[in-house]
């Protein structure tokens, strides 16, 4: 193939990471493209290294290559370290992150016309982490929200409608309680969506609600945009409509980097069983496709993805009976 290939820097992860990854890599070299891959261990493997989940060498590599694809990565729970996902979108400034969730058929569901995009903000809000005990019986977790992170991920969330052809942006909130801080943001958000009257729709809603319209009445939804708690919140449930977490993908952008991911972790009881469904982590990779300008190879993975799902051939999750690596030969099969 001419051209330079795309350099990425890709993170196996733990658990079911490296399976997916795997999986994943396979797929998306037989889509044409020239990948460059730079592996680099992150979480439980990276401990054992370099005695931390989020080496230095792993940022480094991501600042190098400005686009990576990571497998999941399992929190030690009480063992002092932070979750490692949090960390690296903070240490990048990876302040969008998107999810969109399109149904696909063949998943059995509610609903078979799903087609909505989730824009969470990715640095702020309680998971700033700022938090302490009052006294030995009370603790106190700060949510900051600020007019700058607001508007930045106001003009992501519009400027992703404009680029998409989508036609409405919802931003999403809980203003008439949090008065100052989702006031804010609400506030910022009807600002930025001055600058697209004509072209994208504004309407608000507040979450609570927002969550009985989802599941009640998803078509009435294009793009979404949320503080980081309503964000996370959110995107699990709008999985939840196209098939779960097996099949939800992700991607986090900051200036100039990008880092793909499901939005699934690492789900311990699957390691090494060649049962988990790789789905969400290659959907991650058509979007990484896109983000490399590949539009037309993403196009035909999603396709090959959509047709082997369509004919039967998934994994055990989805009703099928192949394992992850026989599910990757299938839509390999389909990229010939
Ligand atoms: P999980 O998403 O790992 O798993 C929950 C359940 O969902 C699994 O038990 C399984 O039944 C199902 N599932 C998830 N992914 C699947 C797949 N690809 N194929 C088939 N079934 C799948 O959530 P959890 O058990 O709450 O978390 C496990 C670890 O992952 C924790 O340490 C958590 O902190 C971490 N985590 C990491 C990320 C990330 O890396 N971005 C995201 C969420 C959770």
């Amino acid at each position: 193939m001419l051209g330079m290939a795309h350099k990425v820097t890709l993170i196996p992860g733990d658990g079911i990471g490296p399976e997916l990854a795997d999986a994943t890599r396979r797929v998306l070299d037989a889509s044409g493209v020239e990948i460059e891959w730079e592996v680099v261990e992150a979480g439980e493997a990276s401990i054992a290294e370099h005695g931390t989940p989020l080496p230095e060498v792993l940022l480094e590599s991501i600042r190098r290559n400005g686009t990576a694809l990571k497998g999941p990565i399992t929190t030690p729970v009480g063992s002092g370290f932070r979750s490692v996902n949090v960390g690296l979108r903070q240490a990048l400034n990876l302040y969008a992150n998107l999810r969109p969730a399109k149904s696909i058929k063949g998943i059995p569901g509610r609903y078979q016309d799903i087609d909505l995009v989730v824009v969470r903000e990715n640095t702020e809000d309680l998971y700033a982490g700022i938090e302490h005990m009052v006294g030995k019986d009370a603790a106190e977790s700060i949510k900051i929200i600020t007019r700058a992170a607001s508007e930045r991920i106001a003009r992501f969330a519009f400027d992703y409608a404009v680029a998409h052809g989508r036609k409405k942006v919802t931003a999403v909130h809980k203003a008439n309680i949090m008065k100052m801080s989702d006031g804010l943001f609400l506030k910022t958000c009807r600002d930025v969506s001055e600058a697209y009257v004509g072209r994208v729709e504004f309407e608000d809603r507040i979450v609570d609600n927002m969550c009985m319209q989802l599941v009640q009445k998803p078509e009435l939804y294009d793009v979404l945009v949320l503080p980081n708690l309503y964000g996370d919140i959110v995107s699990d449930l709008v999985a939840g409509l196209i098939g779960g977490l097996g099949v939800a993908p992700g991607g986090n952008y900051g200036d100039g980097i990008a880092v793909f991911e499901a939005v699934h972790g690492s789900a311990p009881k699957y390691t090494g069983m060649n049962r988990a469904n790789p789905t969400a982590l290659i959907q991650s990779g058509v979007l990484m496709l896109r983000h490399l300008n590949e539009e037309a190879a993403a196009d035909r993975v999603d396709e090959a993805l959509r047709a082997a799902i369509g004919a039967g051939e998934s994994t055990k999750d989805l009703g099928g009976n192949l394992g992850t690596r026989e599910f990757a030969d299938a839509i390999i099969a389909r990229l010939g």
